[in-house]
């Protein structure tokens, strides 16, 4: 397909609740490493309210948030966009958590008393722990294609939820610095085909611009490689590179 012809549309969800630690900043990554190579960009909005469209984007993004935030979204998510979701990810659209939205993935997020209903697109469930939060420079090594090597995802993570991973889930990555889903396991995050949740924030992309391009390229159904490389990823590197110095590497 030519570039020109090309487009990926952009389904941010509750941009304005679901975004601490500048999780925006994932967003704009994506639009301008497919401006740079001539693909266009759609960026849509979902927020309080609004029935999602499960056809409409190729990449549906959920960020962070505070336990207070998540609340109020987490009812609006299974009343009005789980089952497009679900449409989305079974057509292989791409469904990417952060944080408070990663754990929105799953099937329930216990705080205290209250147990907060997920979307289960991902077989997880989160507990608040009561004990320090998981705060810290991260990176795991993750596998996302069988036949190539596997490669160092960098990040920070904050959070007083510990996810466990039920019996057929698959974790994102192997922790290497940091604490991943619960500071125990050695896994962090969890992928089923093209749905990923994450704790690394930071913002992730940023941080990790070779991730930003797989995501691109599932997202669009290509390989990464017919993306082709950008002439110039000089600060991306530095930046991965500062990133895996932060988390010890
Ligand atoms: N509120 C969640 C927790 O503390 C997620 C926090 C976040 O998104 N950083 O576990």
């Amino acid at each position: 397909m030519p570039s020109q012809a090309r487009k990926l549309r952009v389904c941010a969800l509750y941009p304005d609740l679901m975004n601490i630690y500048a999780d925006r900043g994932n967003l704009i990554v994506l639009e301008r490493r497919c401006a740079w190579r001539g693909i266009g960009f759609q960026l849509n909005v979902c927020g309080m309210g609004e029935q999602l469209d499960s056809d409409g984007s190729d990449l549906f993004y959920l960020g962070g948030g505070q336990d207070r935030d998540q609340l109020l979204c987490a009812a609006d998510l299974v009343s009005f966009k789980r089952a497009a979701l679900h449409r989305a990810a079974d057509r292989g659209a791409v469904v990417l958590g952060v944080c408070g939205g990663y754990q929105l993935l799953g099937h329930s997020y216990v705080v205290g008393e209250q147990e907060i209903t997920g979307v289960g697109l991902v077989d997880v469930h989160t507990v608040r722990a009561a004990a320090p939060r998981l705060i810290g420079n991260i990176a795991i090594e993750v596998q996302l294609e069988q036949q190539s090597p596997p490669r160092v995802l960098a990040g920070f993570e904050n959070h007083g939820g510990r996810t466990h991973l039920g019996a057929h889930a698959e974790p994102l990555g192997r922790v290497l610095k940091g604490h991943g889903n619960d500071g125990t396991s050695g896994y962090e995050g969890v992928r089923r085909a093209n749905v990923i949740g994450t704790y690394l924030h930071g913002p992730l992309l940023p941080k990790n611009a070779w991730f930003a391009d797989w995501l691109i390229a599932a997202a669009l159904g290509v390989q990464p490689r017919d993306l082709g490389e950008l002439p110039d990823d000089e600060l991306e590197s530095q930046a991965h590179a500062s990133a895996l110095r932060a988390a010890g590497m």
